[in-house]
């Protein structure tokens, strides 16, 4: 039998799940190289919270992990929040733009989440699987065979080269693979460029700051459920001087409760320079809050320091897979390349689908690998149903809800009332109108172009019923002008 293995670039969510995949599918050997320098290794702007949905469960679920999520989530259907406004008020509400039908989902950490994972790779895989962890991929090349070769190199800048059956890149939206692919003698640079549409979201910047698990407030009330989510707003309104903290559910109450900041480029924000010009600023918009008591000096002096995360433009590969080299399948001289997760497409998290659309995809490559007899047509049937996913994802990203972020307080207004009307309508006539976009999100059970489809046309029926709305206002008029 031929030998078959992978080499994954990137052990993140999608890469790490990958691993435990190929070692289930019975792979001979599965190299994993991360250049962080262990999962729980701590990128401080990327403390983020995930909403871990359907879509993910299905994979763990495959993989026979899911009994892992709920010690490291927090169970939820719909969004509930508690708002602690500036003057001390607490009032605990449900947010009803989440779908009430929509199966269980789970929040953690993205560190949490990575550490599930690393940890059912030691407890379930066999010893074919080795993770490089503080190895980086460093180049893509032919090997002599006339397959792939990929330079692996560790932080003392000694290089292993692999020659894998299968090139995984799961190294996110600046992936070395993909950029290697593109610099291929003989590739034309176009055949993996990413095609991206910005949205209102794009060039938002944003941070993260630590708080502390549990904490009072000055007027009394109190950041102390788990379970909870907690919305401050500051006390301005103005475009470059507002904000508001947003802290999610968290599984581990000891854990910081880390909140996103989430501006425009040009907002104040952005130019604070030291740890006592970030004091200033949240003492004065937050009077709700001791901040001096919650956030240290070490965290204010990290905050300041860190450069601002930018949001991209959503954006997908224009191909998602590369075969090299004659032979057999899988027989050393025939060799792909595939691109998974943001490797492939990347957007603003406005839909809570990064994670859950990167680990999907590893669901989908399961799914065509155990229903192919051989590996060309599983991954040709991969991309075959991914691509066009992956573009009306990022259709999807651009046109549901980059409003939410309320830094063009008009069109979250404007969005509100699309919503409701979308709501009101589909309650009424669900066969003519479809559910709101955003509902249509959160349905695990739907394709992306499923959901762009059923909003295109609600779109085009709402379009159709204004002009006729309009064209009998306009013939009423006349007519009573006439009489
Ligand atoms: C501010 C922000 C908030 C977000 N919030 C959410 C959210 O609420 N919900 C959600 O679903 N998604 C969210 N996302 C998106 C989500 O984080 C990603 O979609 C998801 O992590 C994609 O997983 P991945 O495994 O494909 O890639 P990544 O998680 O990006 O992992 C890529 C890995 O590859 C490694 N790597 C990179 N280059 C190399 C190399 N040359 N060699 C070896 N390793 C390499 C990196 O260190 C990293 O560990 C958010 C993103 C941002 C920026």
């Amino acid at each position: 039998m031929t030998k078959r293995s992978v080499l994954i670039s990137g052990g993140g969510p999608a890469g790490l799940a990958a691993a435990l995949l190929f070692d289930r599918l019975g792979w001979d050997e599965i190299v994993l190289a991360e250049r962080r320098a262990g999962p729980s290794d701590f990128e401080k702007n990327k403390s983020f919270n995930y909403l871990v949905d359907k879509r993910s469960q299905r994979l763990f679920e495959r993989l026979g992990i899911l009994d892992r999520l709920p010690p490291v989530g927090v169970a939820t259907r719909e969004f509930t929040a508690t708002t602690i406004t500036p003057d001390g008020k607490a009032e605990t509400k449900g947010v009803p733009i989440i779908d009430p039908g929509r199966p269980v989902c789970y929040w953690t950490t993205r560190r949490a989440l990575l550490t599930m994972l690393y940890e059912a790779i030691g407890d379930l895989a066999s010893e074919r699987v080795r993770l490089l962890y503080g190895h980086k991929a460093a180049g893509l090349s032919r090997s002599e065979a006339g397959g792939l070769s990929v330079e692996v190199e560790d932080g003392e800048g000694r290089t292993e080269t692999f020659e894998p059956t299968l090139v995984l890149a799961c190294d996110g939206l600046n992936s070395a693979i993909r950029a290697g692919l593109s610099a291929m003698p003989g590739t034309d640079p176009a055949r993996f460029e990413m095609i991206a549409t910005p949205s209102l979201s794009t060039g938002l910047r944003y941070k993260v700051l630590n708080l502390p698990s549990r904490f009072a407030t000055k007027g009394g009330a109190e950041v102390d459920d788990p379970a909870m989510s907690y919305i401050l707003p500051s006390r301005h309104k103005e475009r470059t001087k507002a904000c508001a903290l947003f802290a999610f559910p968290v599984a581990d109450a000891s854990h910081p409760r880390s909140v996103n900041m989430i501006r425009e480029a040009d907002h104040e924000l952005w130019k604070l320079a030291t740890a006592d010009d970030l004091f200033a600023f949240l003492e004065d918009s937050f009077p709700q809050l001791a901040i001096r008591e919650l956030v240290s000096r070490e965290e204010a002096e990290d905050f300041v320091s860190l450069e601002a995360g930018a949001f991209p433009a959503p954006q997908y590969a224009r191909e998602l897979l590369a075969s090299f080299g004659e032979g057999e399948q899988g027989a050393g001289a025939r060799s792909h390349a595939l691109l998974v997760g943001d490797a492939a497409h990347a957007f603003p998290p406005d839909l809570g689908l990064g994670v859950n659309s990167a680990l999907q995809d590893v669901d989908r490559l399961a799914h065509h690998l155990e229903a192919e007899s051989d590996l060309d047509s599983a991954l040709t049937a991969y991309a075959g149903e991914r691509l066009p996913e992956a573009r009306d994802l990022c259709w999807l990203v651009t046109h549901v809800f980059p409003e939410q972020y309320n830094h063009r307080p008009w069109a979250m207004r404007r969005w509100i009332a699309g919503f409701m009307l979308r709501r009101g309508l589909n309650a009424v006539a669900p066969q003519v109108f479809a559910r709101p976009g955003f509902f249509l999100t959160q349905d695990p059970d739907l394709t992306y172009g499923e959901m762009r489809a059923a909003i295109e046309q609600t779109d085009a029926r709402l379009k159709m019923a204004g002009i006729g709305s309009l064209a009998l206002g306009a013939a009423a008029s006349a007519l009573a002008l006439r009489g």
